[in-house]
C-alpha cells in the first residue's frame, strides 16, 4: 500500500546448508565421509533453497487424507498427499537418507548418511519418518536372511515409488513399524494382537495404536506368538497379490509432524512372516530402534541448527534502538548461547553417526545412543523456543517457518523411547552391559588433562555412574551426555566453543535461561560461528 515503505525486516535465509555450516564440514570430515563432500554441497543447496523451503511448507499445510474406501464401497486404504510430499520423498529416496549404508559396505557411510539426513532435516521433518524406519528396518531384517535377500534390494534403489502395488512390481519399496497398542507403547509386552501359525506364514489380529508412514510397503509388527513376544514381516500386498487385511481406520490429528500420516490399524488375520525367532520379538525390532533412536538425535540437532541460523539471520539484518539486534549485548549473549548448543548438539550426533560404522564400537554404540537421545531431544524445545523468541512477533508467524520447527521439536524426545524409558535404558547397560560402560568411560577419558572443568565434570560423573539409582536417573543421564559433548567440543571443536560450553554447561557459571553464558567466554567468535558461512 502506499502507506508506507517495508523497511528493517531481513532477506529470507536462503544458503547452501552444508557449505554455510563449517562446524558440520569439519565433523564429517573428520569422522570419514570426506568422500561425500559433493552429495552433501548438492542435497545442502536444495535443501536451503526456496523451492524445498515452498515443498515444506505446503506439505505441512496440506497434510495427508485418508481414503478407507473407494467410490463403490471397496476398502482402498490410501492415504493421498500433497505433491510438495512426494517432491520431498524423491529428494530424501534420491539421495539414498533411506538406504546409503547398505548399498555397499563403505567407510563413513553412516556418517554420510547421518550429514544428508540432517540438511534434510533441516529443511522439513516428516518425511524424515519414513525414511528413517526404512533405513533402519534393514539391520532388523537381517536376522531373517531369506527376508532381507528378498526385501533388501527393493529398499536399495534410489527409486522413490509411491504407487500402491505389491512390492516385488515396484521401482523401490519403503518399510513402517507398527508396535504400539492403546493399551502401552513403551511397555511393548503388554502388546495384545495375535499371531498364529498359517502353514509357513503367520496370521496376525489385533489393532495398533501409532502407525506412522502406513503407505509404506511392508512393516515390522510386534505380536503375541504361542512362543512369546514375536517381530513380523507384514507387507501391504500377500503373496497372491491381494491386499493383505491391514485395516487404516484412521489418522491421528497431531500438534506438529503434519506431513507425515500416523494411523491406528485393524489387523484382521493379516499375512505375516517372522522375523528372527520366535519370542525374541522385543530383540530384533530393537535392532531398528537403536538406528531410529539415532535419527531421533539428528532430526532434534537439525531443528536446533536451523531455528539458530534463522534467529542469528534475523538479528544480522533487523535493527532496534538504534543497532542491529545482533549488535545488543543481551542479543549477543542469546545467539552465542544457541550457537553452542547447537554445536554441542551437532557434534555428537556426527560422534555417534560414526560409532555405527564401526563394529568394534558396537558397546559404546549401545549406551551413547540412548544417552544422546535423551539430551539432544530434551534441549531442541528450549533451544527452538528461544529462536523464536528472537524473531519477535515475526517468529511466532507461520511464514517464518519457526512455528513449524516449534511444533516438531518434542517428538523426537518421544517417539522410539521417551525421556524416561531411554533413560531406564541407560540404567540397563550401567547395570547389565559392562563393555558398554567401559567405552563410554573411555571416551570420556580421552580429553583428560586438556580442560581442568571438564576433567572436574567427568569425575562428578563417574561419582554418579558408582551410585545410580532410578529416580535419579535423568541427572545421571543428563551428566553423561554433557560430559560427551564436552570432551567432543574440547577435542575437536573451535576453542571458542568449547571454552563457553565449558564455563556454562560444566562449570556451572549459566542461569536457568539460553543467554546467560559469563562474561569472558568469546563473543564475537562466537557470533562468526552462529551465522551461516557464506563461502
Ligand atoms: C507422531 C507419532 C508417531 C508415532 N509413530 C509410531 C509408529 O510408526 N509405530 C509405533 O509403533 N509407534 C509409533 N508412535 C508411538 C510412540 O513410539 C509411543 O507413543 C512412545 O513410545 C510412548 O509410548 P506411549 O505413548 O504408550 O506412552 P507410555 O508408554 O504410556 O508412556 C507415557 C509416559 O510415561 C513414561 N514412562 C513409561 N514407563 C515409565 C517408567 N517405568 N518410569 C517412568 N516413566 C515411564 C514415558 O517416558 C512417557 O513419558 C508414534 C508416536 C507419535 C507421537
Amino acid at each position: 500500500m502506499a502507506t508506507h515503505e517495508v523497511l528493517n525486516q531481513p532477506p529470507p535465509l536462503e544458503v547452501n546448508l552444508f557449505a554455510a555450516d563449517r562446524a558440520l564440514r569439519d565433523a564429517v570430515e573428520r569422522e570419514g565421509a570426506r568422500w561425500a563432500r559433493a552429495q552433501l554441497l548438492e542435497l545442502g543447496q536444495l535443501a536451503g533453497s526456496r523451492a524445498a523451503q515452498a515443498w515444506a511448507a505446503q506439505a505441512n499445510e496440506n497434510p495427508p487424507r485418508l481414503r478407507t474406501h473407494d467410490r463403490y464401497g471397496n476398502r482402498a486404504d490410501e492415504v493421498e498427499f500433497h505433491p510438495a510430499w512426494h517432491e520431498l520423498m524423491r529428494v530424501a529416496v534420491a539421495h539414498g537418507i533411506h538406504s546409503l549404508p547398505w548399498e555397499e559396505d563403505r567407510e563413513g557411510a553412516h556418517v554420510a548418511r547421518a550429514a544428508l539426513m540432517f540438511l534434510d532435516a533441516e529443511c522439513e521433518q516428516g518425511h524424515g519418518c519414513p525414511i528413517s524406519m526404512t533405513y533402519s528396518a534393514v539391520p532388523a531384517l537381517r536376522r531373517q536372511p531369506e527376508l532381507a535377500r528378498e526385501w533388501e534390494p527393493r529398499v536399495a534403489t534410489r527409486s522413490y515409488d509411491p504407487r500402491s502395488l505389491p512390492a516385488a512390481q515396484k521401482s523401490g519399496a519403503l518399510i513402517g513399524m507398527a508396535m504400539t497398542e492403546k493399551q502401552g507403547g513403551s511397555d511393548v509386552r503388554a502388546n495384545t494382537t495375535r499371531a498364529v501359525r498359517d502353514g509357513e506364514a503367520w496370521r496376525l489380529t489385533g489393532h495398533k495404536w501409532f502407525c506412522s508412514a502406513p503407505m509404506s510397503d511392508a512393516f515390522l509388527v510386534l505380536a503375541q506368538a504361542p512362543g512369546g513376544l514375536s517381530c513380523f514381516l507384514l507387507p501391504r500386498w500377500t503373496p497372491d497379490g491381494e491386499r493383505n487385511r491391514f485395516f487404516l481406520q484412521r489418522l491421528k490429528d497431531k500438534l506438529g509432524n503434519r506431513s507425515n500420516a500416523s494411523s491406528e490399524v485393524e489387523l484382521d488375520g493379516a499375512w505375516a512372516q517372522l522375523v528372527g525367532e520366535e519370542g525374541r520379538g522385543v530383540p530384533a525390532i530393537l535392532e531398528m530402534v537403536n538406528h531410529t533412536r539415532l535419527d531421533c538425535v539428528i532430526g532434534a540437532a537439525a531443528v536446533l541448527r536451523q531455528a539458530q541460523w534463522q534467529a542469528a539471520h534475523h538479528c544480522a539484518h533487523r535493527s532496534a534502538f538504534g543497532k542491529r539486534l545482533i549488535e545488543q549485548p543481551l542479543m549477543r549473549n542469546v545467539l552465542a548461547d544457541l550457537c553452542v548448543e547447537s554445536e554441542a548438539a551437532l557434534l555428537l550426533m556426527v560422534r555417534l553417526a560414526r560409532a555405527y560404522d564401526r563394529p568394534e564400537e558396537s558397546a559404546f554404540r549401545r549406551i551413547a545412543t540412548a544417552v544422546s537421545k535423551y539430551w539432544v531431544c530434551k534441549r531442541a524445545p528450549a533451544g527452538v523456543g528461544e529462536a523464536l523468541e528472537c524473531l519477535g512477533g515475526n517468529g511466532y508467524v507461520e511464514e517464518s517457518g519457526l512455528p513449524r520447527l516449534y511444533r516438531e521439536a518434542p517428538l523426537n524426545s518421544i517417539w522410539e523411547g521417551s525421556g524416561n524409558v531411554i533413560c531406564l535404558d541407560v540404567l540397563r547397560a550401567l547395570a547389565k552391559e559392562p563393555p558398554a560402560v567401559e567405552a563410554l568411560l573411555a571416551e570420556l577419558r580421552e580429553a583428560r588433562g586438556a580442560d581442568r572443568r571438564l576433567d572436574a565434570h567427568v569425575d562428578a560423573t563417574e561419582a554418579l555412574l558408582a551410585r545410580a539409582e532410578e529416580g535419579q536417573a535423568r541427572r545421571l543421564v543428563e551428566a553423561l551426555a554433557l560430559a560427551l559433548q564436552g570432551t567432543l567440543l574440547v577435542l575437536h571443536g573451535p576453542p571458542e566453543v568449547a571454552d563457553a560450553f565449558c564455563a556454562s554447561r560444566l562449570a556451572g557459571d549459566w542461569g536457568r535461561t539460553l543467554g546467560t553464558l559469563p562474561r569472558g567466554v568469546d563473543l564475537p567468535a562466537l557470533l562468526d560461528r552462529a551465522q551461516p558461512a557464506v563461502a
